[in-house]
């Protein structure tokens, strides 16, 4: 099977990556740090110096990295960017970054290197049992040759071939993941604050119309075992929520409860840090309310 290049191996590349060892795959890794390349080197793969060396290395280059600043340098960046690679043709980017930077990216990268948006859905559990929504857009003729890669980490939704439009999407999902959270947080201090215990009234509320994600997921597996530790950075949830909401104000789309959320999350990065996993909302929601998610 082909070599594959992979930069960013983090709570989401890392299992992603080790998805494709598995599948077979050979891969060139690069990461920043050295902790999250040293599993991958113990197995076989490749550790570049930098993400123009895998980018020489592999026809393929995948990336899932935070921000959109960051997935802009990784491509474009100084000597050492995708761009500077001498045998890349197609960069994959499964990080969620908006439609912006993937538009002006991908009119950078071409004619020579192929573009896919390929954002993911569903967490770290997803990532490691390979059952994330993957949503991509980019040319029906480069879809037909990732699509066997893809298929690798779950099940794939094509959305077209405009740059940019499958980010779109993953913002629309990610607005509402984040939505549910801080609306379940609210209901739930209130719920408890009245007296309710707390697994009760989750229970009534998972057998009953208010059920979301959030509490079918979130509230159980993190906040009332109280290890807040679901996996996903606070400061990556709000950057995908301030991302959405942009993206609707330049369409002339009004997002009032896009709007609030956004601001919750500014909220908790502020309290609980940008490195927080982003179930700290519950957590905020019980210093105001003076009450405990205790199951
Ligand atoms: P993470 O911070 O755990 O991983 C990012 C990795 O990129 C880290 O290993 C970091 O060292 C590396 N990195 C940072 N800057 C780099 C650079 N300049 N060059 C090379 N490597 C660099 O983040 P994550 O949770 O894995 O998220 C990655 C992307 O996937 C983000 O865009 C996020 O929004 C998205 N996402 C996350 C989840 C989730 O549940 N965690 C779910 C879906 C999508």
């Amino acid at each position: 099977m082909a070599l594959l290049g992979f930069i960013g191996v983090g709570r989401m590349g890392g299992p992603m990556a080790s998805r494709l060892l598995d599948a077979g795959h050979q891969l060139c890794i690069y990461d920043l740090s050295a902790e999250a390349t040293r599993p991958f080197a113990a197995r076989g793969a490749t550790i570049a110096g930098s993400p123009a060396e895998v980018a020489s290395q592999a026809e393929i280059v995948l990336v899932s990295l935070p921000t959109p600043d960051i997935v802009r340098t990784v491509a474009l960046g100084g000597n050492d960017g995708v761009i500077n690679g001498t045998k890349v043709r197609l960069m994959v980017d499964l990080s969620t970054t908006g439609p912006g930077v993937a538009t002006e990216v991908a009119s950078r990268l071409m004619p020579r290197i192929g573009w896919v948006d390929a954002p993911v859905s569903g967490g770290v559990t997803g990532a490691r049992a390979g059952t994330l929504a993957v949503m991509v857009s980019c040319p029906k003729k480069t879809f037909d040759e990732v699509e066997p890669v893809l298929k690798t980490f779950g099940k794939i939704f094509f959305t077209g071939e405009k740059p940019g439009l499958a980010q779109s999407a993953k913002l629309a999902n990610n607005l509402l993941a984040a939505t549910a959270l801080v609306a379940t947080s609210e209901a739930m201090a209130m719920g408890v604050k009245a007296g309710l215990d707390p697994k009760v009234l989750l229970d009534i509320i998972n057998a009953s119309s208010g059920r979301n994600s959030a509490t079918q997921d979130k509230f159980p597996r993190a906040i009332l075992p109280r290890t807040f530790d679901f996996g996903f950075a606070t400061g990556l949830s709000y950057k995908d929520v301030r991302l959405c909401v942009e993206e609707a104000e330049a369409m002339g789309v009004p997002m009032v409860v896009g709007s609030a959320v956004r601001e919750m999350l500014a909220i908790t990065r502020a309290r609980f840090g940008a490195d927080s996993d982003f179930t700290h909302i519950a957590k905020l929601l019980e210093e105001w309310a003076g009450i405990e998610f205790r199951g």
